[in-house]
């Protein structure tokens, strides 16, 4: 095979007759590699529309790979990866990487007619339980809290739910009290038995996230995301240890290197994205770094279509899910250009079966939605 040309572009969402929407879930970054007649597509992390790691993508990557045989895709990833590695590698070269990974899988699948999971060994499951990830909860109130969560419930029936609380980054410890209140009177909400996390979205310090996992502990959560800084990986370790909870993190890894470095400071659920590092490639690979140690693999999961049918394909081979997996807000926004993608149906996801990523586009409608950037 022979890759001829690689396309770069954002899909727009919301009201294609109403004028560019701003904030996130507005657009996705979209790669699309051709080769032997047949297209291939990938997505890169959406941070602030993901339109940096397209114009590595255009500018940089892009010229290497013309002529490249896609079933090589590994090699030249990664000597990509390490040609740029001063533009990063996190972030903006991480995304770009993983965007034409999870393009090449798609590729490869189609040239096979195979679907990425089977191809990557086999799925131990097609169905697969997901959670509700419900952000924005501290800017509600307790009672903004609850209906919130009630509606997910009802609309989506998922497995599990998780309440994100966002909020200003630059800001710790903003109203510990109010947090534990929330969380408490969304536990009275589902009952003793339905299966809650709480993500503090590095909002604590390592006192109030202790302050923070005790209550938790005690309301029967069953995970604790990313408690304290990200950058201060010695702190989420110590949280970790010190708290009976599952403390987990890792969506704001880069690299297999800095997976392991939570590993070591005693975090012992990590949260890859696959849109954010190494796509396919990289999320087996931090499967396998999990399995080896013993450490639960639950990866964050924040897109639409192509990085939530991504996901999928990978949690379908690994042997041990212990959690279900993450359908974040805004999900829907696809449903009229990836028609299939996967979407509720009974607490469950079902992982696409067509060849690659089993994703059927309707092409006029993502000609519509489909706007330039670099190129
Ligand atoms: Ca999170």
């Amino acid at each position: 095979m022979k890759i001829d040309k690689v396309e770069t572009f954002l899909v727009r969402w919301g009201d294609v007759s109403r004028p560019a929407e701003a904030g996130f879930g507005a657009a996705t970054a979209v790669v699309a590699v051709h080769a032997d007649g047949l297209v291939g597509l990938g997505e890169a992390s959406p941070m602030q529309g993901g339109v940096a790691s397209l114009a590595v993508i255009a500018r940089d990557m892009a010229p290497a790979l013309i002529g490249g045989d896609p079933l090589d895709h590994a090699v030249m990833l990664d000597r990509l990866l390490h040609k740029l590695i001063k533009l990063g590698p996190d972030g903006i070269v991480t995304g770009a990487y993983a965007a034409l990974d999870i393009a090449l899988w798609d590729l490869k699948g189609k040239a096979l007619r195979q679907p990425i999971h089977k191809l990557l060994g086999g799925a131990w499951r097609t169905r697969i339980p997901f959670y509700a990830s419900i952000g924005g909860n501290a800017a509600r109130d307790v009672d903004g809290v609850v209906r919130t969560v009630e509606a997910r419930l009802k609309a989506e029936q998922p497995s599990a739910i998780k309440i994100r609380w966002d909020g200003t980054r630059s800001e710790v410890d903003r109203d510990i009290k109010g947090d534990i209140a929330k969380a408490r009177a969304v536990r009275e909400l589902v009952g003793d038995d339905f299966p809650l996390a709480f993500d503090a979205n590095n909002r604590y310090s390592i006192g109030a996230a202790i302050r923070v996992g005790r209550a938790l502990e005690e309301l029967g959560f069953i995970w604790f995301e990313e408690p304290v800084e990200y950058y201060h990986v010695k702190a989420m370790g110590e949280v970790a240890q010190r708290l009976d909870i599952t403390v987990s993190a890792g969506e704001q890894s880069y690299t297999l290197q800095s997976v392991a470095a939570l590993i070591d400071s005693g975090v012992r659920m990590v949260q890859p994205d696959i849109v954010k590092m190494g796509g396919v490639t990289g999320l087996m690979q931090c499967a396998a770094l999990c399995h080896a140690h013993g450490v639960e693999f639950v990866p964050h999961q924040t897109q639409p279509a192509i990085g939530n049918a991504a996901n999928l394909h990978v949690l379908s081979t690994v042997m041990h899910a212990t959690k279900p997996a993450e359908l974040a807000d805004g999900w829907s926004r696809s449903a009229d250009t990836f028609v299939n993608a996967p979407r509720p149906d009974g607490g469950c996801m079902v992982v696409p079966d067509g060849p690659g990523l089993g994703l059927v586009v309707d092409a006029a409608m993502l000609a519509r939605r489909r706007v330039d950037v670099t190129g």
